[in-house]
């Protein structure tokens, strides 16, 4: 067992945390405030070469490791939670789903432009009456010659104001649950795409968020993903991936708290010392390090063998091993982010100072891609065999 990165992870890392502290961090609350991020940052983070950070190199990726890409999510989000969601919606939701499992010429076709930044991706799932329960899906598609007819609504999109390309699913067989389920490459200049909201939000602001709808929405039938009503294996492998991915950008959250908190401690004084040489604050402080720690090894852990079972594994350890490393990283995030809150005192509650909204950012990622609660029946399910 080697818990070091390697060489090439560490030099990915520094390069990503140089930048996220240089371009980033200072403008983040100004991106929470305007919720919205400034003209550039996205050609700057393309000009990084992460944009399709685990695509092959024949589509224009860098051909790298989830665990690469769980790095980059990490230190993004040290600066900016809001930035990291959007880069992850669109290099992990989008660019590795197309790149596992879209065909060579839809690849070569849509890869390339997402990989270089010049496109933004997105992932289509969520409806506004189906959440957890995403089999549910009413969004339809009906095959009428070359082309797919697309009626529905998605809700709560990442980028879905600005993306290019989007991982869509639809009923292709309303009769036939999640084995009726296709997934689809929807290009958002097909006719019948529009997006009817930008929602406002609690935390993540910047990240734009939106609800779309599709109404005879023309699908050319060789933008299927895959096999017409087998999305939902599309569906399911994208998801264990996706929960081990985000598991790092609430490890990225709770190590910025940690740091701002020690700052903090050594340079705050009350009773005419530090608030660091408290033994209450110190204790908070400890507890913080020691969730992020375990955190960690959950986190990197889920990360490499959700790769692995991506690229072939067998069994199915790891629907229950990525579950858990985002259940228990984002409530850690939370607690650790409502610490950091309450060892700035008053001055924590103020939107000048960064981590309340590092609290606000951190909610989201008990809520998105599964719940907490559809998190532990996932474990418990495995765990049971039932
Ligand atoms: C900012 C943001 C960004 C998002 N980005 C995307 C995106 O890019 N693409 C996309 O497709 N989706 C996206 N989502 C959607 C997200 O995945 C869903 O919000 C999430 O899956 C929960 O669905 P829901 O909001 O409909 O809640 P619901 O499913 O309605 O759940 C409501 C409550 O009931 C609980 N509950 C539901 N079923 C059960 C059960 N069986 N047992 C116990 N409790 C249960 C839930 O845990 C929750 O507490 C995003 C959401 C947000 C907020």
């Amino acid at each position: 067992m080697d818990f070091n990165f390697s060489d090439q992870h560490i030099m990915l890392r520094d390069s990503i945390r140089n930048f996220a502290a240089k371009e980033i961090l200072p403008i983040a609350e100004q991106i929470d405030e305007e919720d919205h991020w400034p003209d550039g940052m996205w050609e700057k983070l393309a000009g990084l070469g992460v944009m399709g950070i685990t695509v092959d190199e024949e589509y224009g990726g860098a051909g790298a490791d989830l665990l690469s890409a769980v790095i980059v999510l990490e230190e993004l989000a040290k600066a900016s939670p809001s930035i990291a969601l959007s880069w992850g919606a669109h290099a992990n939701l989008c660019c590795n789903n197309l790149n596992h499992n879209a065909s060579h010429e839809q690849k070569k076709k849509y890869l390339p432009p997402l990989c270089s930044g010049k496109h933004i991706g997105a992932l289509g799932l969520t409806e506004p009456n189906a959440g957890s329960d995403a089999v549910n899906i009413q969004t339809v598609a009906v095959k009428k010659g070359d082309y797919y007819v697309v009626n529905g609504t998605k809700m709560f999109i990442t980028n879905g104001t600005v993306a290019n390309t989007i991982v869509l699913y639809a009923k292709t067989d309303k009769e036939k649950g999640a084995r009726g389920i296709t997934a689809f490459i929807l290009d958002t200049g097909f006719p019948g795409f529009s997006v009817s909201k930008k929602l406002k939000k609690y935390g993540h602001r910047g990240s734009p968020t939106a609800e779309l709808v599709l109404e005879d929405c023309m699908i050319p039938s060789e933008n299927v993903m895959g096999e017409e009503n087998k999305g939902i294996h599309v569906m399911m492998s994208g998801l264990d991936v996706e929960r081990a991915f985000y598991a790092g950008e609430a490890i990225g959250i709770a190590e910025a708290c940690l740091e701002f908190s020690v700052k903090y401690a050594k340079e705050r004084v009350q009773f005419g010392k530090p608030i660091g040489t408290f033994q209450l604050i110190q204790a908070k402080l400890a507890d913080m390090y020691t969730q992020l720690e375990a955190g960690k090894i959950l986190c990197y852990r889920a990360a490499v063998l959700a790769d692995q079972a991506r690229r072939g594994g067998k069994g199915t350890e790891i629907h229950k091993l990525a579950a858990a490393s985002i259940l228990f990283n984002a409530e850690m995030a939370t607690r650790v982010a409502d610490q950091a809150v309450q060892i700035h005192g008053g001055y924590g509650y103020m939107l000048e100072y960064p981590v309340q909204r590092f609290l606000r950012d951190a909610k989201l990622l008990e809520i998105g891609a599964g719940t907490s609660e559809i998190r532990r029946l996932i474990i418990a399910r495995e765990l049971l065999g039932i």
